[in-house]
């Protein structure tokens, strides 16, 4: 089978997250009026076994929660998860738990995420425990391995979070990560709490480690030069949307959404040679509690005409394997 034919590892189909504020008993009392934010609206795509599709967008669109939402961390509002061939969206929580061990998460703050008060045994060795496996030695043997594989040294099996460096944390998250050997992992901005020379460190070490044991990646980060190292495949979001996705090399050289086009046009350093205009991004991102009406971008696009105010563009296929929602690449 060619890598196209290949059936996907997930399949994800019209997710929505609605967060409803103002919901607390006592603002319910006062009634204050609960307010509905659409942090992910109607997304679908799809991830094959082996790559790693990045999803980029800026802080506040939604990346995170949709993160949370596709590993059944929080529970989505509507839409379908497919993992391994498998419905797994609506799952019960103990079928879910023994389902964990495949689909694992790396977070953004390698400070936050680790317990302070937990030694880096108990910390990676901890979803093993989860899982039933109960006898520490076999635990400690394969966390001394786990470890090594990161880069770390197995002396510092005793320590604590406190006495690592952000990388060296990040490294830890990453074992934890990887203990059970998942088949997908989601890397949610792994290195943007980290130091451009660390940084570039951790991304080796995860693009290795997906080599050596044949993970698959969903990668996220609002920088569009970490997307466009790591990526095979990428889905640009706008508040809480999917606005154009396509494989790397072409979405890069070749971005057909105007707010692709405004992402990649930010970024001197990217080493790209872009072959479209530069488009310049205007005014702030729009609260996501009251999105813009028609195409949520038009508020800040360069390319605004009437339509695009009352009639929000729909995600439709623009050449081999690439889709983009705007109204100026439908035919006239
Ligand atoms: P990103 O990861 O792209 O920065 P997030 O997924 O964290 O974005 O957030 C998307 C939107 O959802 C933001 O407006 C954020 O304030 C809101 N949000 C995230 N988590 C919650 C929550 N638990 N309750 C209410 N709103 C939330
Ligand atoms: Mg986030």
């Amino acid at each position: 089978m060619t890598q196209a034919q290949t059936p996907p590892l997930l399949e994800v189909s019209q997710l929505s997250k609605t967060y409803h504020l103002n919901n607390s008993l006592l603002q319910r009392l006062a009634r204050e009026p609960v307010l509905a934010l659409k942090a992910v609206d109607r997304v679908s795509f799809s991830v094959r076994a082996g790559e790693t599709l990045g999803l980029i967008g800026e802080s506040g669109c939604g990346k995170s929660t949709l993160a949370r939402i596709v590993l059944r961390l929080h529970e989505p509002t509507s839409g379908r998860i497919v993992f391994d061939g498998a419905d797994i969206t609506a799952l019960p929580y103990r079928e879910m738990t023994a389902l964990r061990r495949r689909m694992q998460i790396i977070f953004q703050d390698p400070y936050a995420s680790l317990n302070p008060r937990k030694s880096v045994l108990d910390i990676v060795g901890l979803p093993m425990a989860i899982q039933g496996i109960s006898r520490r030695s076999e635990i400690r043997d394969r966390v001394v391995a786990m470890i090594e594989s990161v880069g770390l040294k197995s002396e510092y099996l005793n320590r604590f979070p406190h006495q690592f460096s952000g990388g060296q944390r990040q490294r830890i998250g990453i074992a934890r990560a990887l203990i059970l050997n998942p088949s997908l992992v989601v890397c949610d901005e792994p290195v943007s709490a980290l130091d451009v020379s660390v940084q570039a460190q951790i991304i080796s070490l995860l693009k290795a480690l997906k080599r050596e044991l044949g993970l698959t990646y969903i990668f996220i980060s609002h920088d569009i030069g970490v997307i466009g190292h790591v990526s095979d495949r990428i889905a640009v979001m706008y508040l809480g949307e999917i606005v154009e996705t396509g494989p790397s090399r072409s979405l890069l050289t070749a971005p057909q959404h105007p707010y692709t086009k405004a992402l990649l046009s930010s970024v001197p350093r990217i080493d790209v040679r872009q072959k479209s205009e530069r488009v310049k991004l205007s005014g702030d991102l729009p609260s996501p509690l009251s999105p813009p009406a028609g195409c949520k971008f038009h508020t800040r696009c360069p390319f605004v005409f009437d339509r695009c105010r009352v009639e929000a563009p729909v995600l439709r296929p623009r050449g081999p394997e690439s889709a983009a929602a705007c109204h100026l690449l439908e035919a006239p």
